[in-house]
Formats: C-alpha cells, structure tokens, sequence
C-alpha cells in the first residue's frame, strides 16, 4: 500500500503515551521493525500518515524508523502492518 507522511505533526498527544504505543495497542502487535518493505531498522515513531491515491484523507499511524519519518515521498509500506486510526475518538478515547 502505498502512503505518504503527514509533515505537520499533530501537537497533540493521545493518552497511550507515544503514537508508536497507540499503534501497538490497536494493531495488538509489538512494534519491531519500520513498516517499510526492505527497511530493517528499529521503529523509531508511530508516524503519522494518509493513504495515498485514495480518496480516504483519514490519517493513521504506523511504525516508522526516523528516516522513513521524515520522507516527503510516497512510500511503500507492508501489507502485514495495520493503519491505526490516528483520530482518538475512534481509538483510545472511544469510551
Ligand atoms: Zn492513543
Ligand atoms: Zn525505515
């Protein structure tokens, strides 16, 4: 699938602590590796990203190495890695 980063970073935080924590709670997965095919560097944020070519302008989290974080560029990601929802109402603050 391919995404692109959010560059404006959300100032706010989510209670889960971290966006890679928010991410390992909803995709009930640990994070070990940046979710780009090919990368095997430790994820270093939940990244904050959109769906490219869709329609869909929600924005999700997934684990990203710093470099990967930090790319202007479209970019492949594994299948295998669930987008989380980044919006908190439909996540950890749903109750
Ligand atoms: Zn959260
Ligand atoms: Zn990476």
């Amino acid at each position: 699938m391919k995404v692109k980063n959010i560059t404006a970073l959300p100032h706010y935080g989510c209670g889960c602590g971290t966006w890679l924590k928010h991410w390992e709670k909803f995709s009930a997965k640990k994070s070990a590796q940046c979710a780009v095919p090919d990368c095997n560097t430790v994820a270093a944020v939940g990244a904050h990203i959109q769906k490219a070519n869709t329609d869909d302008e929600a924005w999700y989290v997934v684990p990203l190495c710093q470099t990967h974080s930090e790319s202007v560029d479209e970019m492949e990601i594994s299948a295998e890695y669930k987008l989380v929802p980044a919006d908190t109402n439909l996540t950890c603050e749903r109750w």
